[in-house]
């Protein structure tokens, strides 16, 4: 039984911009919202709010103040760069990020009022943004604050983030690394892979020990081994944690379209990671659940990952699923799967030696 679930959009987050020549493009988010309202996916189980934007005491969760003064004042300008030269300042940007993190802060207030069941907003899930430091796109990491809002403005003790963006959720495991949150990161890992940081050993610290869990990933891997390290990772780990409320951060950048990654994900997967993680939440935490976006570089797989998901998550299945699985999304499948006992390795190792430590 699902109650109804909030979809959180406004054009706001269009201001979430770098410019026309960058890879990360806000449109996907409006793109998203205009395919759900095609399909007649809103309606009594899937309902639409306009959130408002973040206040400062929001982004403090979180960051400091000097860093916010920062972004204020270099938006302001409208020149210049974040952190190393991937991510440039534009005008709007500030406003920009206090419209995504609003449409995360709202989707926490939802869900923890009990107003609605879950709640998922297209943008967010800027997981790289640390206290003082904003890189790899992200300004302010609205992943984490989402965390300590549930912790400090309700009082929830158990919070699990998941976080399947084909990058490795670094800034989000800073914020928790000491504390018994549990954050579960799957993501492609190399030498030379941004963040670089992410591997099977970063387990937490102290207080947090075995409460950070890494799933680093080859490149190339694809549906069946994914979903099979899905599985077993993220069913034992809330069995182990039993959540009071989970946290998604729903990147889509691991799609074979998606140039920057080099995963081999179809439409297919991000359908079978919405359905196991919402029966999952419905098993604890009274399916507190809030879903939102994060990395997607091919717009059109964003767009359908995205609204596939959606529909899962909220039970509106108006539409014909197979117009939005594109056909080629079920072919690649059934290429060879090379890295299969990689994987495999990497989830024994944290079904034997990190599970165990959560109490
Ligand atoms: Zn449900
Ligand atoms: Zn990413």
């Amino acid at each position: 039984m699902s109650g109804a679930t909030a979809f959180f959009y406004t054009d706001s987050m269009l201001k979430y911009y770098f410019g026309p020549e960058h890879p990360f493009q806000p449109i996907r988010y409006k793109k998203i919202f205009d395919t759900l309202t095609e399909i007649g996916a809103f309606g009594p189980s899937l309902v639409h709010i306009e959130p408002g934007p973040s206040t400062r005491d929001e982004l403090r969760l979180v960051h400091t103040d000097t860093y916010i003064d920062r972004i204020e004042e270099i938006c302001k300008l409208g020149t210049g760069y974040l952190d190393g030269g991937d991510t440039p300042i534009t005008e709007s940007l500030f406003e920009g990020a206090l419209a995504v993190t609003g449409g995360t802060v709202a989707c926490v207030d939802a869900v923890a009022k009990g107003e609605y069941q879950h709640a998922m907003t297209p943008a967010g899930g800027m997981h790289h943004a640390m206290p003082e430091r904003g890189s790899g796109f992200c300004v302010f990491n609205d992943t984490a604050i989402a965390g300590r809002l549930a912790q400090k403005r309700y009082g929830i003790k158990r919070i699990a983030i998941i976080d399947i963006d084909a990058h490795h959720g670094d800034g989000t495991q800073e914020v928790f690394y000491n504390e018994q949150v549990l954050t579960i990161s799957f993501h492609r890992y190399g030498q030379y892979f941004y963040p670089r940081t992410g591997a099977k050993e970063e387990i937490g610290k102290g207080k947090g020990k075995g409460y950070n869990l890494n799933v680093p990933l080859p490149g190339g891997t694809q549906d069946d081994v994914y979903l099979k390290a899905y599985d077993r990772v993220v069913r034992a780990a809330l069995d182990a944690y039993r959540p009071d409320i989970v946290i998604h951060q729903f990147g889509a950048d691991a799609h074979f379209g998606d140039c920057i990654a080099d995963l081999g994900l179809t439409t297919k997967a991000y359908e079978r990671i919405a359905e196991t993680t919402h029966d999952m939440v419905h098993k604890y935490g009274q399916g507190k659940y809030v879903v939102t976006g994060g990395g997607g570089y091919n717009i059109d797989a964003v767009r359908r990952a995205w609204a596939i998901a959606t529909c899962a998550v909220s039970g509106a299945y108006p539409y014909d699923p197979e117009a939005l699985h594109h056909l080629q999304d079920s072919l690649i499948n059934q290429k060879a799967n090379c890295n299969r006992e990689e994987v495999g390795e990497v989830v024994d190792y944290l079904m034997s030696e990190v599970l165990p430590l959560i109490r």
